[in-house]
Parts: structure tokens; sequence; C-alpha cells
């Protein structure tokens, strides 16, 4: 089923705009009939959230991920431990999660406070509850190609390239970035499909080449509009993972020159989000997610997803419908 949108982009258009939003809502969909049959069997997956601290950005996460667990009636419970917690003492709050039954998924949000050994913390949860997938078994799992909890964001640009139609078979894939959490499991997850994987990084020599020979380029590493337009191959499917809010007039001016109404948003609200990959790319890349609306909103629907494939797997029921099984490695 093809997701590509030719809905209206502010500027310049010549690729397919690859939105997130409806392949979240098709995957909220297909979970909800998970639900509904794992209700049946008196399961209701739950997921449970540990946040420490007051981190606006983190509130804000935690918050739009118990909102999605209610609007699609998984259970949720959230722990909030005083700023000055230790790692002894979050290791019990893990330890007592781990123990419950109603709990399927367990979620510890980062950034952790600095007395707290964070590598401790999320290596003491439950493998077969750790719906972020950062478990060091989870990942060895994912490298075997064995059933288990992937990284959310590397699932929902799979399930971006799958439900788009985009050929991984053969396919030479360019991930920039090589993070626990993006870009290693960004790259099994493509080597699984078969795509043949570089993987780049700060010490790459001649990243534009790389890039240039790339079917399929996926930009994870932080640094806003680095991937200019002529670092991409005519043609090439663009998924730009990065996240990065500017405020500063001049850059915003130069990135944006081709997309006015942008430029008209920032001037309202003085800031903007730009990815790893410049606007302007948008003239040669085949097919290409946007910034903000693209990997984003498949990130919180892959932690849905795995909430519900923890809750399936953990008491042995059959494969539903869960979009989840689409992101793990296929068997070989
Ligand atoms: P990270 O842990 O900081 O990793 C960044 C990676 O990029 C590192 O591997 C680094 O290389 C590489 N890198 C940095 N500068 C580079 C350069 N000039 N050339 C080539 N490679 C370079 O970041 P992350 O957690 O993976 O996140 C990456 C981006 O994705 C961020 O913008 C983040 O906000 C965004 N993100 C978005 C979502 C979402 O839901 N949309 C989710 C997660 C992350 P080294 O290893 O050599 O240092």
């Amino acid at each position: 089923m093809t997701q590509r949108t030719s809905e209206s982009f502010p500027g310049p258009t010549s690729a397919q705009i690859l939105s997130g939003n409806p392949i979240r809502d098709q995957i909220y969909t297909e979970l909800e009939f998970e639900i509904a049959a794992l209700r049946v069997a008196s399961v209701r997956p739950g997921l449970a959230a540990v946040l420490v601290g007051d981190d606006p950005a983190s509130h804000i996460y935690v918050k739009s991920k118990i909102a999605a667990c209610e609007k699609l009636g998984l259970g949720s419970w959230q722990f909030s431990p005083p700023p000055s917690v230790s790692t002894g003492e979050m290791l019990e709050i893990v330890a007592d999660l781990n123990r419950r039954e109603e709990v399927d998924g367990i979620l510890v949000q980062l950034p952790l406070p600095p007395q707290v050994d964070v590598k401790r913390v999320l290596e003491a949860v439950d493998p077969d509850k750790d719906v972020d997938g950062f478990h060091p078994v989870n990942l060895g799992r994912l490298v075997g190609g064995h059933p288990g909890l992937v990284a959310c964001t590397p699932s929902g640009v799979m399930e971006i390239l799958r439900r788009s139609g985009t050929v991984l078979e053969g396919a030479a894939a360019a991930v920039l970035g090589r993070s626990d959490i993006v870009g290693k499991p960004m790259a099994l997850l493509l080597m699984h499909a078969n795509a043949t994987v570089t993987i780049c990084h700060s010490k790459t020599r001649d990243l534009p080449s790389i890039v240039r020979r790339a079917d399929v380029v996926i930009a994870a590493v932080g640094r806003a509009a680095m991937v200019t337009p002529d670092w991409i191959r005519p043609g090439a499917t663009v998924i730009d993972v990065g996240v990065n809010r500017l405020t500063d007039e001049h850059q915003v001016e130069r990135l944006f020159a081709n997309f006015p109404s942008r430029l008209a948003q920032f001037r309202q609200k003085r800031s903007t989000i730009v990815g790893d990959v410049h606007p302007d790319a948008i003239t040669v890349a085949g097919a290409i997610t946007p910034v903000p609306g693209g990997v984003g909103p498949l990130t919180i629907a892959m932690l849905m997803s795995n909430t519900v494939k923890a809750a399936r797997l953990r008491r042995g029921h059959a494969r539903g419908m869960s979009a989840a099984r689409s992101a793990a490695p296929p068997a070989r």
C-alpha cells in the first residue's frame, strides 16, 4: 500500500512527501484490532513510564505517550521519583515494575539526573518489557534476527519505507549516525531487509560521495540541514530523522529562502524545527520525509506497537495484526 502523499508542501516540490501522520493513523487502526483481540482474552496491555526531574521536553514526551495509551485503551502508569533519586532507588522501582504482571512495557524517560547510573538502570529493565528496545539483549536479538523489541524510531522509519513501497532489497542505503538508539538499529533493520548498508559517522571521510551513491539515505546526526541537495542522488529516498530547533533569523532565512510559508511561521514563533537534511533537497530527492511531521509521529506509534507486542509475546498469544511485527527482522 502506498502512503506517498501529494499533500501541499509550502515550497518548491518535486519529491513525494512521505508524511508520517497517515502512517501513524494506519498503525493505530491496526493496533486497535489487536488490542480488541487481546481484550477478548482478558489481556489489557499496559505501559509504565518513569519520569525524573522537570525537563520540559521530557514532560511533554511522557504526557504524549500516556495520552497515546489512553487513546488506544492501554493501561498506563506514571512514576515520578524526586530529582534526588539514587541509582539504588531507581533500581528498586524498575525491579518492582519487572515483577508486576499487569505491566507489559517499562519506559525510563531520559535524561536521568547525573547521580543516576543510566546504563545500570536501563539494563535492569526486563528485556521482555523493554519497549524502548534499548536493552543489550534486545539489540542482540536484532543482530541475530530473532523476535524482540526494536527501538521505536528506527522501527518507525522501516514502517515509512515499507508502507511507501520503497524497494530495499539490493538498494544502497547510507545511514548517517551510529547511535545505539537510532543509527545502529537502523542499519541492522535495513541490512535484514536486504539493503547494502554503509554506516557513516563523524569520522567518515568524504561523506557527500557516500551519500551520493545511496538509493536510500537515513540522516540521524542532529546537525541542522547538514545534508545539502548536491549530496543527494536524483530520485533517492531521503528519511530525515533529525530534530534541530533554530532561533537564528539569518540562518533560518538562508535555509528557508524558497519556503515563504515556513519563514512566515518562523517570524511568528521566533523558532522553528529543521531536520538534518537541507529543505531544498526536496527538489532532488524522489521521496522525502518532512520535518516536522515525518519520522516524529511514528516514534510514539511504535512505542504503542511495542507495548502491544510485549503483551502478546509475554503471554504467549499468537500474532495478530501488530504493526510491530513488520519492524522485526524477517525470518531467515
Ligand atoms: P546522537 O546520539 O548525538 O548521535 C549522532 C550521530 O551522528 C553520531 O553517531 C555521530 O558520530 C554522528 N555525527 C555527528 N556529527 C556528524 C557529522 N558532521 N558527520 C557525520 N556524522 C556525524 O544522536 P541520536 O540520538 O542518534 O539522534 C540523531 C538525531 O535524530 C537528533 O537530531 C535527534 O534529535 C533526532 N531524533 C529524532 C527522533 C524522532 O522521533 N524524530 C528520535 C530520536 C532522535 P560519532 O558516533 O562519530 O560521534
